[in-house]
């Protein structure tokens, strides 16, 4: 079994407020092993990884949606911190062009840090969506989106899995468990006591999970299609009420007709603006504007919040 488990490290819109902070999701993904990820870093994130009992030493791949403060402040400091940890192992930063914000942020102050940080440019201008990092489990891909300027919606794509159907494998005459899956696995038939096994025949696939993550975004066409069928759809919702002027950002009506679109499993609205204080409040606007069709898919981010996808 696999798990991805999200935790909120800050929920706020541009400013801070007593109970939001700044931007950030730390993902974690277990199988045999466990891969740690870091979407965004707003101001004081490094202190929410500490009061959330996470550990940003586990931390080697950072993507930043965009470089709006509220979603990147937290990084120097961060990175800072890892030096005089003594990190030595290399970091990536992704985002749409790391390469020149980061050369801004090496530059700044005097330190010299004890490890290399290699910046990913991620593509802001096509449609198409981009794999930045994969491997034989998972893929963690970009797709552009429209704040105003470039910004990018992160998805970890947890890859089909092939698992073995005991009841058909024991009635073909296998045992329980043993090295011969891995090979069964891997070859795609095996001979078992003279007998030819197809692994078609004793297995089925399980479907892979996927968390998506808009940062801010008015809706977009490319986060929809990212975002089909997702367990998890982590969208900005900034506006619950019709009050704003700018439209670089959703708002709750946007939302409505994204989860309609996309048929996310569950969508959790985070990037709050600090106009709206009461989460009771917010939450009875939510079912009201979702109807019935949505009930309970529909829930709004607080600080420390940690969902499980299993
Ligand atoms: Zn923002
Ligand atoms: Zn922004």
């Amino acid at each position: 079994m696999t798990r991805i488990t999200v935790s909120f490290l800050g929920t706020t819109a541009s400013i801070p407020t007593k109970y939001r902070n700044h931007a950030a999701i730390y993902l974690t993904y277990q199988s045999e092993n466990e891969h740690c990820f870091l979407w965004d870093c707003g101001e004081g994130t490094q202190r929410q990884i500490f009061l959330a009992g996470l550990n940003f030493m586990r931390l080697d791949h950072i993507f930043i949606t965009h470089w709006h403060a509220d979603h990147f402040a937290g990084l120097f400091g961060l990175l800072e911190t890892m030096s005089l940890e003594k990190r030595k192992k290399p970091l990536y930063l992704y985002g749409p062009e790391a390469s020149k914000f980061f050369e801004v942020l090496a530059e700044l102050g005097y330190s010299s840090k004890g490890f290399a940080v290699n910046p990913i440019d991620v593509p802001f201008d096509s449609k198409e969506k981009t794999i930045l990092l994969e491997d034989e489990e998972y893929q963690i891909v970009s797709v552009p989106v429209n704040h105003g300027i470039p910004a990018v919606a992160y998805a970890f794509i947890e890859k089909d899995r092939v698992k073995i159907d005991k009841k058909k494998a024991a009635s073909l005459g296998l045992p329980k468990k043993g090295p011969i899956y891995k090979k069964l696995k891997r070859n795609g038939e095996i001979i078992y006591k003279g007998k030819k096994i197809l692994l078609k025949d004793v297995s089925f696939i399980e479907r892979g999970k996927k968390v998506v993550y808009s940062g801010d975004t008015r809706p977009c066409a490319s986060l929809v299609s990212i975002a089909k069928d997702a367990d998890l759809l982590i969208h900005e919702c900034t506006y619950f009420d019709n009050d704003f002027d700018e439209r670089n950002h959703s708002s709750i009506e946007d939302i409505v007709k994204i989860a309609k679109e996309t048929k996310a499993k569950q969508i959790v609205l985070t990037h709050i603006s600090r106009r709206y204080q009461s989460i009771k409040e917010l939450q009875k606007i939510v079912e009201k504007v979702a109807g019935d069709e949505l009930k309970g898919k529909i829930k709004i981010a607080k600080d420390f919040m940690t969902l499980k996808i299993e």
